[in-house]
């Protein structure tokens, strides 16, 4: 072995000693530049009571014969002073078709949330922004930039969520929610407890609801839009059932995504306290 050959490996050792050392420190580097969480100390939010109402714009279940049936979800949240309409379904002319058999003024729409990215419930995006673009958008922070582009394009100005939200007196986004699809739902505080909305509950239905607790300490009402258990064997639907009920959760209106097995479960057990939604289903709270 040379000198030459010598020095070269000393210098390969010294260099991977020196990455063995700083490797963690740099992966600390890289993490503590991620955007971090609000602390939990910061809960739990101060959420007023509201009134309003809610109604199905767009559903794959359906419950108001008139209105057009078709994958995805859409719900509207009517509080007098403000409106919030939560995720906009799959395809612009259904969403648009029910907006106007049920007459809904698109014009009286302040904010748009999105629960998640899937094409399911922002494909109806323009439907509303071509009539109405002056709206506040809350979408994931990890939204594709495509999407946020039409939105800022049309006129719309973004929101981006990371972190719990309040998105009008008495209403909040649990922040994101799940690591491989991200996710988050819409909580409204009411005179009965708390309303939680979800698109796809692709993060899992008891855990939105157990952060909605978390973020408010409030009792819950009702869970309504998709709680995605299609794939889910009985066992477990047993067990997700009994876990919403020591939850407290005290109605329960699973739709789009939920599947027919989990519905029968949630039927079965909330009896009278469980809601048969599809599109067109509107709720007084
Ligand atoms: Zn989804
Ligand atoms: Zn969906």
């Amino acid at each position: 072995m040379n000198r030459k050959t010598l020095l070269a490996i000393s210098l390969l050792l010294l260099l991977s000693a020196a990455a063995y050392a700083f490797l963690p420190q740099l992966l600390d580097g890289e993490q503590g530049e991620k955007p971090q969480e609000s602390p939990v100390d910061e809960y739990p939010l101060d959420l007023a009571e509201r009134s309003g109402r809610l109604t199905i714009l767009y559903d794959n279940n359906p419950y108001n014969e008139s209105l057009e049936t078709a994958w995805g979800f859409s719900c509207l949240v009517e509080l007098g002073d403000t409106t919030i309409l939560f995720d906009t379904g799959g395809e612009e002319r259904v969403l648009a078709n029910n907006i106007e058999a049920l007459e809904v003024d698109v014009g009286e729409i302040d904010c748009l949330v999105f629960s998640h990215e899937h094409w399911d419930h922002v494909g109806g995006m323009n439907a509303i922004l071509e009539t109405n673009s002056d709206v506040m958008i809350y979408m994931l922070d990890s939204f594709p930039s495509s999407v946020k582009e039409s939105a800022t394009d049309a006129g719309a100005e973004v929101v981006e969520v990371r972190n719990a939200t309040v998105v009008c007196e008495g209403v909040a986004t649990t922040g994101v929610l799940g690591t491989e699809i991200e996710e988050q739902a819409l909580i409204i505080n009411t005179r009965n407890g708390l309303v939680i909305l979800t698109g796809c509950s692709h993060p899992g239905v008891v855990e939105i609801v157990e952060r909605a607790i978390e973020l408010t300490g409030s009792e819950v009402y009702l869970v309504m839009g998709g709680y995605h258990l299609g794939d889910r064997g009985d066992i477990e639907l047993l067990r997700i059932v009994s876990e919403m009920t020591e939850l407290g959760v005290e109605k329960v209106a699973p739709t789009h995504c939920s599947g027919e097995p989990a519905r029968r479960r949630f039927r079965d057990s909330y009896g009278e306290d469980y809601i048969e939604a599809g599109v067109g289903f509107s709720l007084d709270f």
